[in-house]
């Protein structure tokens, strides 16, 4: 979800414009320490001094990003008026791989229409997506492996499967040619450069940053000339392009990930009102709830949504 002038200084200033039009007084800098409750009721906040008011929306986010000022503050004021916070976890997170010096070379590296398939050692497979990813110093980031993340996180045993080097992450880097069609375009840019050497015949098919990796793991002479390139060696560079293969190791920490899963259970919430089961005139909305979604504007559209029925609720 982006706004038209694809800046967000933009949302940002609407967003204040909207609050000055309603002349809303907003505190800067001051940190909420809890919220007061007296018979079941909302009295008010601890901030600097107490604030009196007979509604709360408790809106402080996720645990994740913290330099953004989500420290997961609101998950202990929320405990400590008697709500459950389900167990807290990165999602929309970048993951680490074992071939960290492969994935080091490759760093910066983002691939447009790839499809990735990520599989247990078995067979079993996890997550299939198909769109943009980023190769990192750690292993991989991006939009399609940040939702895989969300996936992942929830597979059974997952963190004692990565241990044990039994997920693998392929890589489809041409899914629109079946290997037949990638096999005879191979051919083809041979025959274009018959005297060339094999190092130097993958530009029109590759980005520059990626020839070198796909070279040495083809285990091909670099220096041969592409004439003499073998049936056989050619059908290993397909199925590397159609299978480029990585083992996933681990998620990176909670600080990097977009979003935190878990959250108060919404189990204690009135889903038309935001309002806590628990406590009246105390609202919940955004990432502190216990719901999260993949990328693509749906956990703005949470915290919007969740926030407009909250604002609203009497
Ligand atoms: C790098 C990055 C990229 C993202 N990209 C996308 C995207 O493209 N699309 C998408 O849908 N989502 C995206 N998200 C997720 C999205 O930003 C969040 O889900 C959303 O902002 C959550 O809104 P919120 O209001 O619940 O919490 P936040 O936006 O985290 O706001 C919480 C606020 O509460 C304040 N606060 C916390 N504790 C206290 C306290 N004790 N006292 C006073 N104030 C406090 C914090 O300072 C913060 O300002 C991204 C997140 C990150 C980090």
């Amino acid at each position: 979800m982006f706004p038209v002038s694809d800046k967000s200084q933009d949302v940002l200033n609407a967003l204040r414009a909207e609050l000055k039009e309603l002349g809303v007084k907003v505190e800067y800098n001051t940190k909420v320490k809890g919220v007061e409750v007296k018979e079941n009721r909302v009295i008010g906040v601890n901030a600097n001094g107490f604030i009196k008011a007979d509604k709360v929306i408790l809106a402080t986010g996720g645990k994740s990003y913290n330099a953004t000022g989500s420290t997961g503050d609101g998950y202990r004021i929320a405990k400590e008026l008697g709500h459950t916070v389900t167990e807290l976890k990165a999602s929309l997170v970048p993951l680490e791989v074992f071939e960290i010096n492969m994935c080091k070379n490759l760093q910066g590296l983002s691939l447009k229409n790839v499809a990735i398939t990520i599989a247990e050692n078995t067979g079993k497979v996890i997550y299939t997506d198909f769109g943009e990813m980023l190769f990192t110093h750690f292993g991989v980031s991006g939009p399609i492996i940040l939702s895989s993340s969300a996936i992942l996180l929830r597979y059974k045993n997952i963190d004692e499967l990565l241990k044990n080097k039994s997920i693998n992450l392929s890589i489809d880097l041409k899914p629109a040619l079946t290997e037949e069609q990638l096999y005879a375009r191979i051919t083809r840019d041979f025959e274009e450069i018959k005297n060339k050497r094999f190092k130097n015949s993958l530009d029109k098919l590759l980005p520059q940053k990626l020839i070198e990796t796909i070279i040495s793991l083809s285990k091909i002479n670099p220096e041969k000339q592409v004439n003499e390139i073998t049936k056989e060696e050619k059908n290993g560079i397909v199925k590397l392009l159609k299978n480029f293969s990585l083992t996933l190791s681990c998620f990176r920490p909670i600080d990097e990930a977009i979003i935190t899963a878990g959250g108060i259970t919404i189990k204690e919430i009135n889903p038309k009102t935001m309002e806590s089961k628990l406590v009246s005139g105390l609202c919940f909305a955004g990432e502190i709830i216990d719901v999260d979604a993949y990328t693509g504007g749906f956990n703005l559209q949470i915290a919007y949504s969740t926030g407009f029925a909250a604002g609203k609720s009497e």
